[in-house]
């Protein structure tokens, strides 16, 4: 199905298995979603048993009107006006006071809610047709890197929903920026494809949550969701940082050990260092310079590695400005903070 044409059947089939409480998988412009309802408790506590999530970890309420925030929401602060005038439909995720109207089990007991608009038309379609609220995190099992095709929606929760929408390959591939909005000045939460940049263009100062690019500070991250490891390959996954020259050499030697002891071993590398490596897989993620196809490719090239049972993993690092900062976030997440610098 592409973006142009959309199935009015089937949309009208996801909403109403969405109204009667069932569960959809949908694509968005970021990551693949899993949605419910997000006013019915009982859907909230459906999507947690199917990605198999902490109840603590809240949802995201999609909605596709503007109209339809306020009443979720306890107020609309002139901030939120602005962010939505620029930014939506699109990646950014605000997080507001809740209203009565969103149950505790949507925002894993917060009496704050987090609201995003999505650009993509079968989302925004599927919304309306489901009544206007739908809470979606991303649609894998808990810990699992976020879905980009509709195959790795199937693989991880296949038999857990009641549809899966196939909407081909998603545009940025990393999960929408949250900015908090109920403390004195605006925070980032989580770092995406609207950097804080962007954000001060509008907003003037936004701060950003300390934990986004720190290892284990002790510090537990403002987004509960931020404490999980996630995104995680099966294999041991190596971020290593320095220069081109002492990345590669120090990525062959660990390799060789490595596959000494006959394990397989993985890359992730760039265009420019693709053919560099010596060890059993090497996958590129794109130009070096080029953040948004890596953006785009990081969440598959991770799943590839487990289909192909890639025991042992090591990663370039990518510069941590811009985008960057979403990949990098990401990138060590799923290392569980393993960060070698030579
Ligand atoms: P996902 O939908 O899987 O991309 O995850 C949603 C992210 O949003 C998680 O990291 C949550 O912790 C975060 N989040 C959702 N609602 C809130 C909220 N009310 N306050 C802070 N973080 C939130
Ligand atoms: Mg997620």
């Amino acid at each position: 199905m592409t973006e142009e044409y959309v199935d009015q059947e089937l949309i009208r089939e996801a909403g109403r298995i969405i109204r009667e409480g069932g569960l959809v998988a949908f694509p968005t412009e970021t990551v693949y979603g899993l949605g419910g309802d997000a006013l019915n408790p009982l859907s909230s506590r459906k999507i947690y048993a199917a990605k198999g999530r902490p109840s603590d970890n809240p949802l995201i309420v999609h909605i596709a009107n503007l109209d339809d925030l306020a009443p979720i929401v306890r107020e609309v602060p002139e901030s939120a006006r602005k962010l939505a005038d620029h930014f939506w439909p699109g990646p950014l995720t605000m997080i507001l006071h809740k209203s009565e109207r969103v149950p505790h089990e949507t925002t894993g007991g917060l009496d704050t809610v987090a609201v995003r608009m999505p650009a993509n038309r079968i989302a925004q379609q599927m919304i309306l047709a489901a009544g206007g609220y739908v809470a979606a995190p991303s649609a894998n099992r808990s810990s699992r890197p976020s879905p980009t095709i509709a195959k790795y929606v199937a693989e991880d929760l296949g038999g857990r929903v009641e549809m899966i929408i196939d909407g081909g390959d998603v545009e940025i591939g990393l999960e929408s920026t949250i900015v908090d909005l109920t403390s004195d000045s605006p925070m980032i939460l989580r770092p995406g494809y609207i950097t804080r940049q962007k954000l001060e263009e509008v907003l003037c100062e936004v701060e950003e949550d300390s934990t986004i690019l720190k290892a284990d500070s002790g510090q537990a991250p403002k987004a509960p969701g931020m404490k999980y490891r996630h995104y995680a390959p099966k294999g041991e996954l190596t971020v290593v940082k320095g220069t081109e020259a002492d990345v590669v050499r120090y990525i062959n030697e660990q390799c060789r050990l490595h596959r000494a002891k006959s394990k397989k071993t993985g890359v992730i590398s760039t265009d420019e260092t693709q053919t560099l490596y010596r060890v059993d897989v090497c996958r590129s993620v794109g130009g070096r310079e080029d953040e948004q196809t890596i953006a785009r490719e990081l969440y598959r090239v991770l799943r590839e590695f487990d289909d192909d049972e890639v025991e042992i993993i090591y990663a370039e690092a990518f510069k941590d400005s811009g985008i960057g900062q979403a990949i990098m976030n990401r990138l060590i997440k799923a290392a569980g903070y393993r960060i070698v610098s030579v």
